[in-house]
């Protein structure tokens, strides 16, 4: 199966009731990937077993639940256990958009809840790292108003299982709740560009 990385390195920068909300989001995640008809392999990676994530997973979890789930948790970081260049961190902040979901690719999502949003953590940790980033084509395909960008989790996770059965952005999209934006554009996002494109040319 394809990998899937959450980062959990992110417990300093959360309160109690952050991380809380992390781990009840990351809870979600395994349920509906284990329902999926084309699961991920789960990686927790960066996971400390003394840390305070592992702590909060095994209040809600029971050991032996915990060794049962389909998650491979390793306190090595990413970067140790896949080859670089097959490694993208998924992060609102990113410049980059991602076009097209690629089977070969090992997605990383950062295991965190910000209520106060802390901008840029996530990307400044790939580009420390070095790592492909790449974001969401949020705006390219849905009318977005002014909310923050920013997806929780399980949606993220609902995102990339839709991806990864369909390939389709407009299916995948549908996971975004609609409060959140005001529909999807009328025309495909790579219509709107070639028009652009032509519109330089005659100018
Ligand atoms: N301020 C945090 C940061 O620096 O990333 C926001 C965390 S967001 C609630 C949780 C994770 O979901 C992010 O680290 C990222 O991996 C993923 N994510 C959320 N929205 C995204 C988007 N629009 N594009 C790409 N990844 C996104």
């Amino acid at each position: 199966d394809q990998p899937l990385v959450f980062d959990m390195s992110y417990d300093v920068n959360m309160s109690k009731r952050e991380l809380e909300n992390t781990v009840s989001q990351l809870m979600e995640v395994e349920g509906c990937n284990r329902r999926a008809t084309e699961p991920f392999h789960l990686h927790f990676c960066n996971l400390q077993p003394d840390g305070a994530y592992m702590r909060e997973l095994l209040k809600r979890y029971s050991s032996e639940t915990w060794d049962r789930l389909l998650i491979t948790s390793s306190d090595r970081q990413h970067v140790d256990l896949f080859p670089c260049d097959q490694l993208v961190y998924l992060t609102a902040d990113s410049p980059n958009v991602l076009r097209t979901f690629d089977h070969s690719k090992v997605y990383i999502i950062g295991a965190i809840v910000d209520r106060s949003i802390q901008p840029g953590l996530s990307l400044a940790n790939a580009k420390r790292l070095k790592l492909a980033t790449a974001r969401l084509p949020l705006d390219e395909f849905l009318r977005w108003g002014t909310g923050a960008k920013n997806l929780t989790l399980d949606q993220m996770m609902r995102i990339m299982l839709t991806l990864k059965e369909t390939g389709n952005w407009d299916e995948a999209l549908k996971q975004v709740p609609t409060r959140k934006h005001d529909g999807f554009h009328k025309h495909q996002p790579q219509k709107i560009s070639e028009n652009r494109v032509k519109g330089l040319k005659k100018a």
